[in-house]
């Protein structure tokens, strides 16, 4: 099978075994910094880092005036507090000065590259958050890659040891954002149920008899 027949057939497994997903497109700046807040933590603490935020500091613009500590101090239970502070608050002061307010919607205008390059050109962003805003904000043709699907690809044969995951992801597969948001949805469900970093359950796993790593026996 090529990589690209690879990628729908698995797109194809992963629909069959978790069905379809509901989805409402969410506000740019919420997604960004959600995003941020996501890094080396889960859902549910990026959840209680983003509402603790926001009952602190009532909006985003009173976030971008607070001193860092303040920030950090609200954000504490997501992990690198004082890391993400310093990040969410450099990326909305950027965003005010560049644009005159906190308003990302020009972004929609922009081409896809155009967009990625500005979201990019923000202090501790990179293509997985990028993509994340340009996918779930703006249904923009761009796969991100956060660490489950980075596992689960490499193991599943799709992406090479040495290969940039984003770069190799997005060259694979069909420039329509449905497919991208739901294959993303897929792969880090997959990722956390089953493709364990250790030990992957692959005996129970619907892409067992594609996978490299399961026919290897590892
Ligand atoms: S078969 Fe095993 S290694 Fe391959 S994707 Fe499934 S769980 Fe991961």
């Amino acid at each position: 099978m090529k990589p690209e027949e690879k990628a729908r057939w698995i797109a194809e497994r992963l629909q069959d075994r978790y069905g379809e997903i509901a989805l409402s497109r969410s506000d740019p700046l919420t997604t960004l910094i959600g995003t941020i807040l996501s890094q080396n933590t889960n859902d549910t603490n990026q959840g209680r880092a983003y509402a603790s935020l926001v009952a602190r500091f009532g909006s985003l613009d009173k976030v971008k005036e607070a001193p860092v500590e303040e920030i950090a101090k609200a954000i504490r239970i997501g992990g690198l507090h004082r890391q993400k502070a310093v990040r969410i608050k450099q990326v909305l002061e950027r965003i005010a000065q560049e644009r005159g307010s906190l308003d990302l919607s020009f972004l929609a205008e922009c081409s896809l590259d155009e967009a990625m390059k500005w979201l990019l050109a923000s202090p501790g962003v990179g293509k997985k958050t990028a993509g994340v805003v340009l996918l779930f904000s703006f249904g923009k043709p761009y796969f991100p890659v956060d660490t489950h699907i980075r596992r689960v690809t490499r193991r599943l044969g799709l992406v090479g040891p040495k290969e940039d995951p984003h770069e190799r992801m997005n060259a694979l597969l069909p420039r329509d954002p449905m497919f991208m948001l739901r294959l993303h949805l897929h792969l880090i469900r997959l990722g956390r149920e089953i493709c364990h970093p250790r030990r992957p359950e692959c005996s129970i796993c619907p892409l067992h008899d594609g996978c490299g790593r399961a026919a290897e026996g590892t």
